[in-house]
C-alpha cells in the first residue's frame, strides 16, 4: 500500500474526536505550529495505518497531531497545534 493510498481527510478522525472531546470537531480549526496554516480539522491529512493515527498538516505534511488508543487508555499528543479553535 502507497502513502498516499493510506492518507484519509480529517472526516475520518470524527467519531474518534467526539469520544475524547464530548463535541463535533471536524469544524473546529487548528493552527499549524510548523507553518501557522489554519484548517478546520475536516481538510486536514489523516494517516490511520500508522502506529495510532497521525494527523499531518495539509500545507506542510507537519505532524498536528497523534493519537494512540489501547483499551484501558488514550495518548493525545497535540504537539504540532499552536491553537485549536472549537465552535459554539
Ligand atoms: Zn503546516
Amino acid at each position: 500500500m502507497q502513502t498516499e493510498e493510506m492518507k484519509l481527510d480529517g472526516n475520518a478522525l470524527g467519531g474518534m474526536m467526539l469520544e475524547l472531546f464530548g463535541v463535533e470537531m471536524t469544524t473546529a480549526s487548528s493552527t499549524c505550529r510548523s507553518c501557522g496554516a489554519v484548517e478546520q480539522m475536516a481538510c486536514v491529512d489523516v494517516y490511520v495505518h500508522a502506529p495510532g493515527t497521525v494527523v499531518r498538516c495539509r500545507h506542510c505534511e507537519s505532524v498536528l497531531m497523534k493519537v494512540v488508543r489501547a483499551p484501558s487508555r488514550t495518548w493525545l499528543d497535540l504537539g504540532g497545534v499552536r491553537v485549536l479553535e472549537l465552535p459554539g
